[in-house]
Parts: C-alpha cells; sequence; structure tokens
C-alpha cells in the first residue's frame, strides 16, 4: 500500500480542502484494507474490496480516495446511520472489519502536539502521529452482501405500473400484486412542481 503521505495527498485533492477528518479518514481505510488483507486495492485487489460506509461526512471521501471503492462501481455503499464507522470487506476471502473512529480521540489529541494551539490544527496534525489503537475500534464481522448489491451491470429491470419508470436491482415493491417504484409506493423525497401555469 501506498504510504500514508500520498494516499493524504491523493484523498485531500478529491475532498477540496485539508482537515482532521482526511487525516481519520485515510488511516482508518489503510487500517481497515490491511485488517482484511488488501495490500493493492486500486491495482491488482480492486475487483475484491467492498465498503461500507456509515456517515456522510469528511472521512467518507478520505476512505473512498483510499480504496478506490465507489458508488458508481457499486463497491461502496452508504448506511445511513451517522456513526464515524466504516465496513471493509474482502470479497475474495469473506474477512471483514468495522471499523469506528473514536470520540475520545477528540479529547486524547491534546496529548499531542501542545505546542499547537489552534484546535483544528493541533487535531490535524495529532491524528497523524497517535497511535491506531487511540483513534480507532476495529470489529471483526461477518456482512452478507445480498448479490443485487453486487458490483457488476443490473441484475433486474422492471417498469413501474404506476409512473413507468425502470426499477434496477430488485428496488421495486409489490404492492398486492403491483409492481411499483419506492416513490410510487413508499412516497417520495420531492413533490413536482406544476411550472407550466
Ligand atoms: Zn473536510
Ligand atoms: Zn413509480
Amino acid at each position: 500500500m501506498e504510504p500514508f503521505e500520498i494516499l493524504f495527498a491523493e484523498s485531500t485533492k478529491i475532498h477540496g480542502h485539508i482537515c482532521p477528518g482526511q487525516v481519520i479518514g485515510v488511516r482508518l481505510a489503510m487500517l481497515g484494507l490491511r485488517e482484511i488483507g488488501i495490500d493493492d486495492p486500486k491495482g491488482n485487489d480492486r475487483k475484491k474490496v467492498y465498503v461500507f460506509v456509515e456517515l456522510d461526512r469528511c472521512a467518507t471521501d478520505a476512505i473512498q480516495s483510499v480504496t478506490g471503492c465507489s458508488m458508481g462501481k457499486r463497491s461502496l455503499r452508504f448506511v445511513d446511520n451517522g456513526v464515524m464507522a466504516a465496513t471493509f470487506v474482502n470479497l475474495e476471502t469473506g474477512v471483514a472489519v468495522r471499523v469506528t473512529a473514536l470520540e475520545e480521540s477528540r479529547e486524547a489529541s491534546k496529548n499531542y502536539c501542545p505546542e499547537i494551539l489552534e484546535k483544528r490544527k493541533r487535531q490535524l496534525e495529532a491524528y497523524k502521529i497517535m497511535p491506531e489503537e487511540e483513534l480507532y475500534k476495529v470489529e471483526r464481522v461477518r456482512v452478507t452482501i445480498p448479490e443485487y448489491n453486487m458490483p457488476g451491470g443490473p441484475m433486474s429491470r422492471v417498469q413501474c405500473e404506476a409512473c413507468g419508470d425502470w426499477v434496477q436491482n430488485k428496488r421495486e415493491i409489490n404492492q398486492e400484486g403491483r409492481i411499483l417504484c419506492r416513490g410510487c409506493g413508499e412516497g417520495r423525497y420531492y413533490q413536482l412542481v406544476d411550472n407550466v401555469d
């Protein structure tokens, strides 16, 4: 695996700014990949890695950058739990770990780089040198990934009987025998605006 400094520079570029979250995310991803036996996530091992992220924040971009996993490749799945954690799965061996960034690390960062007075700057530098045990909790887990959530082309494609939208990968719902998209069956996240008036 490439060294931290290179991965950090890459992720900062993709993310758009330097922040403590980039350090946390890069080191979290390096740790996760190492624990599942992946050394070359964007090269030889690129088809073996699958990642779940549980938070949409700065570190999420770093995890994507380091692992090379993405939503478009269907190798990165967002589970909206609001927890700074990610689960790394080796699709070849089935080995998986969930890595959680410890809330206590904010406080513990005070023990490092005390000469830096500004909090964010101190955190940023401290997170680079703090031992992994102070930053993360690692749990060995087992994940069953349904076939329709695996990387690759769409497994299925059906048309909603109400609105006509095409629904891929088994996201349709069956309401008393009627095949519907989630918008029609469970409600929409948007409202149509009639702009023809
Ligand atoms: Zn950020
Ligand atoms: Zn529909």
